[in-house]
């Protein structure tokens, strides 16, 4: 399973996969679609490999560009639970102070066909890719969590080491994830986090570059 950071404003979003078929879970800010392309075209993947998009909660910094990429052929898994957030986020956005420049597209709720997080995860299993999407609130109520293989996605959930501070709600979600065996796993802002060390997050800038270059490089020697 290959696994490529894209980030923009101190937000990073994930693509997914192997082969010919990649997941995005997240998709950055309002004005984030041209980092999001060239990411992609950096990587040699087309739209038309994007099996599908999960978001995980619909903040601003993680679903900016849901409508567009819909627009790119871009299929949402959008999970049952997150549909009430995105009226949220369109309101959210129609305020000019958070978005000046008036980029961020509305996602329509009719064009977002529902999954259940099981529903989700046997479409993206469909894919080839082990992935199962869980429900793990506590950031956001309408937060989710991807699991491949021994990663965890986990968006905006406050990291594992801060986790008891935020209450009851963030350690369900955490013991959730931790059940399902992951060793490490890839916030939306810290980065990666590998379980087994006591690691703080990674809060190095430069982290996206070295490990999208890394990533390519492990795919030119592969
Ligand atoms: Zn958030």
């Amino acid at each position: 399973m290959k696994i490529y950071p894209i980030s923009h404003k101190q937000t990073y979003m994930y693509v997914i996969g192997s082969g010919e078929r990649y997941i995005l879970y997240d998709c950055l800010w309002q004005d984030s679609f041209p980092v999001i392309r060239s990411g992609l075209k950096a990587l040699g993947l087309s739209f038309s490999q994007i099996a599908g998009l999960l978001v995980s909660h619909f903040h601003p910094d993680h679903a900016g560009c849901c409508e567009l990429l819909r627009q790119h052929g871009v299929p949402l898994l959008v999970i049952d639970e997150q549909i009430p957030h995105i009226t949220w986020l369109n309101n959210f956005f129609r305020q000019r102070k958070n978005d000046p420049e008036g980029l961020y597209v509305p996602l329509s709720v009719d064009d977002c066909k529902p999954y259940s997080s099981a529903a989700a995860s046997s479409f993206v299993q469909s894919c080839d890719i082990e992935g199962q999407v869980i429900l793990t609130p506590g950031h956001s109520a309408d937060g989710i969590s991807f699991i491949v293989g021994q990663t965890a996605f986990v968006g905006d959930l406050p990291t594992l080491d801060t986790a008891e501070a935020f209450g009851d709600e963030v350690m369900t979600s955490w013991s959730t994830i931790l059940s399902t065996g992951v060793t490490e796993y890839y916030h939306a802002h810290a980065g990666y986090i590998k379980l087994s060390s006591p690691c703080r997050p990674d809060t190095d800038t430069t982290f996206d570059l070295i490990s999208l270059s890394q990533a390519l490089m492990n795919d030119l020697l592969s």
